[in-house]
């Protein structure tokens, strides 16, 4: 059952923003689906914007890559879909290792109304079954970096397959995960007695991922609304939790799931024990370090209230604002109702009066997006990159003092720089 809807009171602010655009998803998203493409039909803009975020890239293949939108094209010169089709023929050809390819939208395909949805259905009838063509948008009109994997998600579950009509309840974790962290929450679910789990997005496209009525899930990114809506409207059930984070969010998460398929609570305890322990004392020395210390969160990343309730209940630390881009009462109802009720929650932003509010609180820790960072460090605040918080392995038990550290780091260096 959902915990009733919270009443901490929120600011709503609906004016200028500082946020990366959805295109940064794909820097986790194509280390996770290894037989998956992601092609940007954008701006060299685009190009430079994942090229760097991305840094070296690791792989023999890419993975991704972007079809520039040149200024024939813009000017509605040159047939965009012909050069679009071109361009596809050309990189299935070359690599039958695809199974899955994504035309990822951006603001330049955008502008000049270039309808991906259509060019991925035409695609999709000539490469399947080699290969499937879905689309979504990664532009940033509108929106936030993470959104990138909502609109990848939600583009793919309308091709999951049908769940058997008599198939036995089954869970599905919904949201990117590093294999290291899929790995152990697999363990630790199967330890609870729950044997059969689903990742989702799964690690190779081709892996038989069912959904239906049968289908039980856990949210393991709390930025995943219209995946999540589109599961349910598949008859999917999305069970209320904590999100992993911390070693009492991973408890209560993994404890929810347990609940969901009919398990003893002692059980899940007993099963979690001994990772819980551990994680509780590698968090003891942070705890000491950052507790009292004040923190202050710019809207970003949309894990700004999972991470607040971690450092203020787990480490002690003190809230001044939690400012989030989009605020999903329903997915945070459990996260809101352990908050401290004297929280000061943002919603939006409207960066210039919320730069006043973070110095006039004169928080001993900023976490915000890269634009904000440097100006802030230059004034003396030690700052904390969101964007990293969605590329490190976070989740989990044997994740939480990692995550602790992520924050204690910029307070050390700030302090060895006073020094
Ligand atoms: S999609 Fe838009 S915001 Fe993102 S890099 Fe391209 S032009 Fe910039």
């Amino acid at each position: 059952m959902n915990a009733p809807l919270s009443s901490i009171p929120v600011l709503r602010e609906r004016g200028q923003r500082e946020v990366f655009c959805g295109l940064t998803g794909i820097v986790w998203l194509h280390r996770k689906v290894q037989d998956a493409f992601f092609l940007v039909v954008g701006s060299r803009t685009c190009a430079h914007l994942i090229q760097s975020a991305a840094g070296v890239m690791i792989f023999a293949e890419p993975r991704f890559a972007t079809a520039i939108i040149d200024e024939r094209d813009l000017a509605g010169l040159a047939d965009a879909n012909d050069e679009l089709d071109r361009v596809v023929t050309q990189l299935l050809a070359r690599r039958p290792d695809i199974r899955l390819l994504f035309l990822v939208g951006s603001c330049p395909s955008e502008v000049i109304k270039l309808d991906l949805s259509r060019a991925a259905e035409r695609l999709n009838k000539q490469m399947w079954p080699q290969t499937r063509v879905l689309n979504y948008s990664g532009s940033g009109i509108e929106t936030t970096f993470t959104q990138g994997e909502d609109a990848c998600l939600a583009a793919w579950i309308p091709v999951l397959s049908e769940s058997p009509g008599d198939a036995a309840a089954e869970l599905m974790v919904v949201g990117s995960l590093p294999d290291i962290v899929e790995d152990q929450l697999r363990r630790q679910f199967a330890a609870m007695g729950i044997p059969k789990v689903v990742f989702f997005p799964p690690r190779r496209s081709t892996e038989t991922v069912h959904v239906g009525s049968n289908t039980r899930f856990l949210l393991a990114q709390p930025f995943l609304s219209e995946t999540a809506r589109l599961l349910e409207a598949r008859g999917a059930q999305r069970i209320p939790a904590l999100f992993p984070f911390g070693a009492e969010g991973t408890a209560a998460w993994l404890a929810a799931a347990g609940k969901s398929f009919g398990i003893d609570e002692s059980v899940c305890i007993e099963a979690s024990a001994a990772a819980m322990s551990r994680a509780q004392r590698a968090l003891a020395p942070f705890k000491e370090e950052l507790q009292g210390k004040k923190v202050f969160f710019f809207p970003d990343s949309q894990l700004e209230i999972p991470l607040a309730r971690f450092l203020s209940r787990e480490l002690g630390m003190v809230l001044t604002e939690v400012g989030t881009p989009y605020l999903h009462k329903t997915h945070l109802a459990e996260e809101l109702a352990v908050l401290p009720p004297d929280v000061q929650l943002s919603e939006g932003q409207d960066v210039e009066r919320q730069i006043d509010r973070c110095r006039a609180s004169q928080p001993d820790l900023v976490v915000c997006g890269l634009g904000l960072a440097n100006p802030f460090e230059s004034e003396g605040m030690a700052t904390k990159w969101s964007i990293e918080l969605v590329f490190s392995p976070v989740h989990g038990f044997e994740q939480a003092a990692d995550l602790a550290e992520l924050f204690a780091r910029p307070l050390r260096r700030r302090q060895r720089l006073k020094i």
